[in-house]
């Protein structure tokens, strides 16, 4: 019998859907699935539904988390494209891993008192707003930070943000968008 992703990405090419991937989570150091698929589609165009075999699946849009480099701890790239430099990931200093560091907690992208992984740093969630905004209104990732950071004034910053308040180019990074689907 062949395995439900499989079956639904024979299915749904008819439906626009040009690639299927399950949504996986680490606990305890194992790799378990979820119930949730993410469907790539090949338009913009977002299906309220997709029907496979005789199940009904709703659609709603997949807001993938940011992406933070496990070696400078900066947004928007993986270690494997890291032009940066080792940074600690638990005292934002230059040159060690933070597996070992006892040190006390900042973070690299806000200087605040948290580690560079914590969900509580101001950064992170910019950094999620900014790719939630991207993917709703479908625009370039530039075109969605300026929207955000026009939106969340930086104290001390006023002036640099609105020199820095320029017409936008036309977005050239448009993707296809993802989704997903819950059942
Ligand atoms: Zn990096
Ligand atoms: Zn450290
Ligand atoms: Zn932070």
């Amino acid at each position: 019998m062949l395995e439900l992703r499989e079956k639904i990405t024979e299915e749904l090419k008819s439906q626009g859907v040009i690639h299927v991937r399950r949504i996986t989570i680490r606990r305890d150091g194992q790799l378990l699935n979820t119930k949730h698929l993410i469907l790539t589609f090949d338009s913009n165009k977002l299906p309220e539904h997709i029907k496979a075999g005789y199940m009904r699946l709703s659609v709603r849009t997949y807001i993938p988390n940011p992406l933070r480099c496990f070696k400078c701890q900066r947004f928007g790239h993986s270690k494997t494209s890291c032009r940066g430099t080792l940074t600690c990931a638990r005292c934002a200093e230059v040159g060690h891993e933070s597996t070992d560091c006892t040190r006390t907690e900042k973070c690299v992208n806000c200087k605040g008192e948290h580690t560079s992984f914590s969900r509580n740093c101001f950064a992170w969630k910019q950094e999620k707003e900014i790719i939630t905004t991207k993917i709703k209104k479908q625009i370039s990732y530039q075109e969605a930070r300026k929207l955000v950071k026009s939106q969340t004034p930086t104290p001390g910053n006023s002036y640099v943000s609105v020199a820095k308040k320029s017409i936008s180019a036309p977005s050239a990074d448009r993707n296809k968008d993802l989704y997903c689907f819950y059942f």
